[in-house]
């Protein structure tokens, strides 16, 4: 039996930025589809293509397909199922847009899966070989993470994730977060009580991995219990490796924890910075973490210890109006980050705020394309969708013109 799994790309000129050089390919392997062939029996032949870097132009022979991807993937998804299905391969879809949105999409699937799939797999695999394949599978109870397999991250390891187009590295030591942003689907899908994996596993997965390439831990927020983090963190000391996360600004809050994360081969963290405005952090529920006032001291103090910093902004919060831009633009300017990434505020199925928005009857866009962070798809509160696309635009070339350097990442190899 032969299984194909598709991580989906975009499928047409929507979807694409808006800006050039707006960098929106990944640099590292998303872990899903080589976890799913991780727990794919050895007696089962399977293949993964990833649109990621190209998208797939012929049909590749399967008995049992399987497609992921997010909501800005979604059409693709559907696109690629529909193919596939109309040739007599049955499909699978799977991934967070389909866990939130099954109906839509089990109309393009003989089955959806919600949730974590993983440990799910063997089982589906098993009834499909019986004949026995279910419309609808869901994962009730989060996987525990102790002696997960080892991504198939070999599956994964053609031209595209290589230096410097991007680094195959990808690990995961935990997940969930324990906050609950109201833009964010983390908490819903992967819960509030952060999973760890045991600290011993992770390191024996990074020692069989490339040595000379950098670490990327695919985490949602690797501090999400410091405990766990900082023993991570001495636990990598011997092997002097350089990695990167994403991670929340409560790092700048812990010296020991930043100061750790340094010594142990931190180069570059992901912040979610999101607003200069208190109302805005406020009602994103994301005032336990972000502190408007701090923001300036803590990127010093990451710098200080030698971490490179890109800072994640979104515009169109019911509290921006037109000084959103500059007020970015400044921060960016005098706090000296080295990547600013903007992106126009989204309600991603899932969401608290796309169901706040639905109820509001503000989403005027459901093309899945243009949920990509690159255009507005609801309607703002303080202006209006097509002032916020331009001016969204504008900051963007201007702080293209601001960056500091060209590389995404600063990883220096070991
Ligand atoms: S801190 Fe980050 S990962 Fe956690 S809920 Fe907020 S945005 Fe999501």
């Amino acid at each position: 039996m032969k299984v194909l799994l598709i991580n989906a790309g975009i499928d047409n000129k929507e979807g694409e930025p808006i800006i050039e050089g707006n960098r929106t390919r990944p640099l590292f392997p998303m872990l899903a589809l080589p976890y799913l062939a991780a727990y794919t029996p050895p007696h089962i032949d399977v293949q993964i293509y990833d649109e990621a870097h190209g998208l797939l132009e012929h049909i590749i022979d399967a008995d049992l397909v399987g497609i992921s991807g997010m909501t800005m993937h979604a059409r693709r998804m559907y696109q690629l199922a529909d193919e596939y299905r109309q040739l007599g391969m049955p499909v699978v879809l799977g991934g967070i847009h389909v866990t939130y949105m099954n109906q839509e999409a089990s109309e393009h699937a003989d089955a959806v899966v919600q949730g974590e799939a993983e440990q799910l797999w063997p089982l589906l695999l098993e009834d499909f070989q019986k004949g026995e394949l279910k419309k609808c599978y869901h994962a009730a109870i989060a996987p525990d993470l102790h002696n997960v397999p080892h991504p198939r991250l070999d599956l994964v390891a053609g031209i595209a994730y290589r230096p410097p187009n991007g680094f195959l590295n990808s690990v995961m030591s935990t997940r969930g977060c324990p906050h609950n942003c109201n833009f964010c689907c983390v908490t819903k899908m992967f819960g509030r009580k952060l999973r760890l994996r045991p600290i011993d596993q992770v390191i024996e997965e990074i020692l069989t991995l490339p040595q000379k390439t950098p670490v990327f831990f695919n985490d949602d927020n690797l501090i999400g219990n410091t405990k766990y983090a900082k023993e991570l963190f001495r636990a990598l000391l011997p092997y002097r490796k350089r990695w990167g996360s994403q991670m929340s600004l409560k790092i700048a809050e812990d010296d020991e924890l930043l100061k750790l994360a340094a010594r142990s081969g931190c180069a570059s963290v992901f912040l979610g910075i999101e607003s200069m405005n208190r109302n805005n952090i406020v009602a994103i529920n994301k005032k336990s973490v972000n502190n408007v006032d701090h923001y300036m001291d803590a990127v010093r103090k990451i710098h200080d210890v030698g971490i490179e910093i890109i800072g994640s902004f979104i515009v169109g919060l019911d509290d921006d109006d037109d000084g959103v831009f500059e007020d970015i633009y400044d921060f960016v300017d005098k706090s000296k980050i080295e990547v600013p990434l903007v992106g126009i505020l989204t309600p991603f199925p899932g969401t608290d705020i796309y169901y706040q928005f639905e109820k509001q009857g503000r989403i005027i866009d459901t093309n899945w394309n243009k949920y990509n962070l690159a255009h507005t798809v609801f309607r703002p509160n303080k202006m209006t969708p097509e002032h916020l696309d331009i001016k969204y635009n504008e900051l963007i070339k201007h702080l293209n013109r601001l960056r500091f350097r060209n590389d995404i990442i600063r990883f220096s190899i070991s």
